[in-house]
C-alpha cells in the first residue's frame, strides 16, 4: 500500500473508533475574553470550566501591563533565551517568582508541558527511577516515559504501594517521586507530608507540579507548599528540591516556571533541550505575569472569595445528593461514569445556558467520565446557585457500562 493510502486508512480508523466510543473532542470558539459570562459560538453561556481561578486573565491591571510591555518590547521575543530573546522583563519575573516560592532561583518556560518534559528528561538518567501518581498530569507522565529512568506508577495517593515500590527499587541511582500538588481532574491535594517522609526514608527526592495550587492555596497564594508550611511541614528547597508551576491558570497569562537551587536552575539553562531550543515567551507576556503575580500576592480576598464559593457549592451539592468527589479546592468533579452520561449532562446544562465540558477518557480513567466544574473568584454566589439549580435538574439514564 502507498504511504499516503496507509496513512489515510490509519487516520480514519482512529477517528472512527474515537467517534464510535463517544470520545470525539470538539473545540468551541470564544468571541469574548476569558470570564464567567462567555460568548461562545455566538451564544452567551455561564462557564464553569476555565482555569482562570482568580479572575486575572482579563484583569485591567494585567492587560495594561501587557500593553505597556508591547509598547516597550514589541510583539515577539525573536529568539531563544540563550541567543537574544532573554529580556529584562523575563529576568525580573524570574527573580520575583524565586522570591514568591522561597527558592534560590526560578526559570521561565514557554509552557508547563515543556517544563515538565524538560525537567524530567534533563535530570533523570539511566539507572534512575521515577515514581509517579497515576493521576499525575499527562506532561509529567510523558516526561517520565521520555526519560531514560525506570518508570513506576502508583495508584492515586496509595502511599503503601509507593513505599513498596521504593523499597523494591533498591538504592542505586536517583529516585524521584513526582506528584501534582492539586490533582487537575479531581481537585484533591497531594499528601505532601507523607510523600516527604517516604522520600526521606528512602533517600529519594520529591518534585511537585503545583499548576492548580499556586495562587489559590496558602495565605499569599504560594500553593500547596505554603499551605503545608502553614500546618508546620518543612517544605524548603533542601527538603523539596524541585517545584514547578504554571502561569496560564490562576495567574491568567501563559508560561510556566521551575524553581529550586542555583545549581538546578543553571543545569536546566545549560542542558534542558525544551528550554534551550525554543523561542522565548514575548517579554510583554512576562510583564503581564509580573502584574498578575502582584495581584496574586496582595489580593488575598480573591482566595477568601474562592473558598466561600467552594463551600457554597459543596454544601449545595451535598444537599442535592450529587456524586461530587471529595475535594477541598476550586476543582470539583461530578463523576458520572460513561462518556455518554457525561456528555448528556453537559448538553443538558448547555441547554440551560451553562458551559461545563464533559471530561472523558483518556484524560480520566475509564468509567470515571465526569463534569469537571471549576470555580473562580470571578463567579458570584448567584452564579454558583444557578449552577446548583441546573445540576439538580439533570435527568440521566442509569449507567449501563459500570
Ligand atoms: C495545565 C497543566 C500543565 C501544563 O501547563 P501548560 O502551561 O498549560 O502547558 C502541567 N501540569 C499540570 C498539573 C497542569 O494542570
Amino acid at each position: 500500500m502507498h504511504g499516503s493510502a496507509l496513512l489515510q486508512q490509519r487516520l480514519q480508523l482512529r477517528l472512527q473508533d474515537r467517534a464510535a466510543r463517544q470520545l470525539l473532542r470538539q473545540r468551541r470558539q470564544l468571541q469574548s475574553p476569558q470570564q464567567p459570562e462567555l460568548q461562545v459560538d455566538g451564544r452567551r453561556l455561564l462557564a464553569f470550566c476555565s482555569n482562570d481561578y482568580l479572575g486575572l486573565a482579563n484583569h485591567p491591571a494585567v492587560v495594561a501591563a501587557y500593553a505597556r510591555g508591547l509598547e516597550k518590547y514589541g510583539a515577539g521575543s525573536g529568539a531563544s533565551h540563550l541567543v537574544a530573546g532573554h529580556s529584562a522583563a523575563h529576568e525580573a519575573l524570574e527573580e520575583e517568582l524565586a522570591a514568591f516560592t522561597g527558592r534560590s532561583r526560578a526559570l521561565l518556560f514557554g509552557s508547563g508541558f515543556m517544563a515538565n518534559i524538560g525537567v524530567l528528561t534533563t535530570l533523570l538518567d539511566e539507572g534512575d527511577t521515577v515514581f509517579q501518581d497515576k493521576l499525575n498530569h499527562a506532561s509529567l507522565l510523558d516526561g517520565g516515559l521520555f526519560s531514560k529512568a525506570r518508570f513506576q506508577r502508583f495508584p492515586h495517593r496509595d502511599l503503601a504501594r509507593l513505599d513498596a515500590q521504593l523499597q523494591a527499587a533498591g538504592s542505586e541511582g536517583l529516585r524521584l517521586i513526582v506528584t501534582d500538588g492539586v490533582f487537575s481532574m479531581d481537585g484533591d491535594v497531594a499528601p505532601l507530608e507523607s510523600l516527604l517522609a517516604l522520600a526521606e526514608r528512602y533517600h529519594a527526592l520529591l518534585m511537585v507540579d503545583d499548576a492548580h495550587g499556586l495562587g489559590c492555596l496558602g495565605q499569599r497564594g504560594g500553593g500547596v507548599l505554603e499551605a503545608a508550611r502553614e500546618s508546620g511541614v518543612c517544605v524548603d528547597e533542601d527538603r523539596l528540591p524541585i517545584l514547578m508551576g504554571t502561569l496560564g491558570k490562576a495567574f491568567g497569562t501563559l508560561g510556566a516556571f521551575v524553581a529550586g537551587s542555583s545549581d538546578l536552575i543553571e543545569t536546566l539553562v545549560q542542558f534542558c533541550r525544551p528550554y534551550i531550543y525554543t523561542t522565548a515567551l514575548p517579554a510583554a507576556m512576562a510583564e503581564a505575569t509580573r502584574a498578575s503575580l502582584r495581584l496574586v500576592e496582595t489580593e488575598s480576598w480573591r482566595r477568601d472569595r474562592l473558598r466561600q464559593l467552594i463551600q457554597r457549592f459543596r454544601s449545595g451539592a451535598t444537599q442535592l445528593g450529587l456524586p461530587i468527589a471529595d475535594s477541598p479546592t476550586q476543582i470539583q468533579a461530578l463523576i458520572l461514569g460513561t462518556p455518554a452520561r457525561a456528555l448528556l449532562a453537559s448538553q443538558q446544562l448547555e441547554a440551560q445556558g451553562l458551559l461545563v465540558t464533559a471530561i472523558r477518557p483518556p484524560t480520566v480513567p475509564p468509567g470515571t467520565a465526569r463534569l469537571r466544574i471549576s470555580l473562580s473568584a470571578a463567579h458570584s454566589e448567584a452564579q454558583v446557585d444557578r449552577l446548583l439549580q441546573a445540576l439538580a435538574s439533570l435527568v440521566l439514564p442509569d449507567d449501563e457500562e459500570s
